[in-house]
């Protein structure tokens, strides 16, 4: 007997009620060029990623009387954006703690989603310790980016979405990272269409949950820069929620390379009309090079948007990744 998983169906039908009214419910697209293919497009939440779903459901699950003391993370990507974001929807104080290394722009940015920022130290390590020092000192709650039920459980309710507008689908492809998203929206798909297929797609340059999974326990690679920013850093060696799920749920994992994600960006593009990251074109990517034959009733998830202007423009005009 294999221990039951963290999340389930019922956490991520909760999620989906509570979240309801804050988190947009975003459309889904056939493709016009690939046909049978879908495109799910979370990348047009507030905040430019799905990570709104899982720091909203996180934050509104906490008791009130951690909320009035308020919540902290050290990301300055799509996680601290979002809970940034959640936190001054609800009324809740948010600290965001980064190192003396990320650029000005980045720290203005998060100070104009009204979160309050800690600068300490010279590296990431240095400023996950300052989150640390706020739960433990000021009794803030810390929402990490992805290893959490309740993060989990939010990112989930995009598989709730995906089954609304298409009842059975053959597969669902998954960018992964941490496997927060790959977790919940598996855990929905796999409860309500057993026979659909969930893949998790990262880029070849670094991916922690790959390796991990291949290595049969949370193993650390080398973090390496790729056009997918938004898929790299590692799942923690002390990983407790999204190695076992993403291991339990997922029927396969498939890398792509720089080359294919520039591709999937610049034809998601001329389908669409909107710049997507390179962590949202994966799944694109692994169809368009034929890592994954696409059969009718493929769902690929979009789940960012924020790709920097002069990035995007050099991809569109087909120079090198
Ligand atoms: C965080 C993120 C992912 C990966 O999500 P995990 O839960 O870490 O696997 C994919 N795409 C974008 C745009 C993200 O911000």
């Amino acid at each position: 007997m294999t221990a039951p998983l963290p999340v389930t169906l019922a956490d991520i039908r909760a999620a989906a009620e509570r979240i309801a009214g804050r988190v947009r419910r975003t459309p889904m697209l056939a493709d016009p060029r690939l046909p049978g293919v879908w495109l799910k497009q979370d990348y047009r939440q507030e905040t430019g990623a799905f990570k709104l779903r899982g720091a909203t459901n996180a934050l509104l699950s906490l008791p009130p009387e951690r909320l009035v003391r308020g919540v902290v993370t050290a990301s300055t990507g799509n996680h601290g954006r979002a809970l940034a974001h959640a936190a001054r929807a609800a009324g809740v104080r948010a600290v965001v703690c980064l190192s003396h290394l990320v650029p000005a722009n980045k720290v203005q940015a998060v100070r104009d989603l009204g979160a309050e920022v800690r600068i300490t130290g010279q590296s990431q390590d240095e400023a996950m310790d300052e989150v640390a020092r706020a739960v433990a000192g000021e009794g803030l709650t810390e929402v990490p980016p992805f290893d959490h039920p309740a993060v989990v459980a939010g990112q989930g309710t995009l598989g709730l979405e995906i089954l609304d507008d298409l009842p059975a689908p053959a597969a669902v492809l998954v960018p992964l990272s941490g496997g927060g998203l790959a977790a919940g929206v598996a855990t929905a798909v796999k409860a309500l269409s057993p026979a659909t297929r969930v893949i998790g797609v990262s880029m070849e340059r670094g991916a922690a949950m790959a390796a991990s999974l291949a290595a049969g326990r949370p193993v650390e690679v080398q973090e390496q820069a790729t056009l997918a920013d938004s898929l790299g850093g590692g799942i923690g060696l002390h990983n407790s929620v999204t190695f076992d799920m993403c291991r339990a749920l997922l029927d396969d994992v498939v890398l792509v390379s720089e080359d294919e994600i520039a591709a999937a960006m610049r034809h998601i593009h001329a389908v669409t009309g909107d710049a997507v990251e390179g962590a949202a074109a994966v799944g694109h990517a692994a169809l368009l090079s034929g890592r994954i034959a696409p059969v009718a009733g493929t769902v690929c998830l979009l789940s960012g948007a924020n790709v920097a202007p002069a990035t995007f423009a050099r991809i569109l005009e087909g120079q090198a990744a």
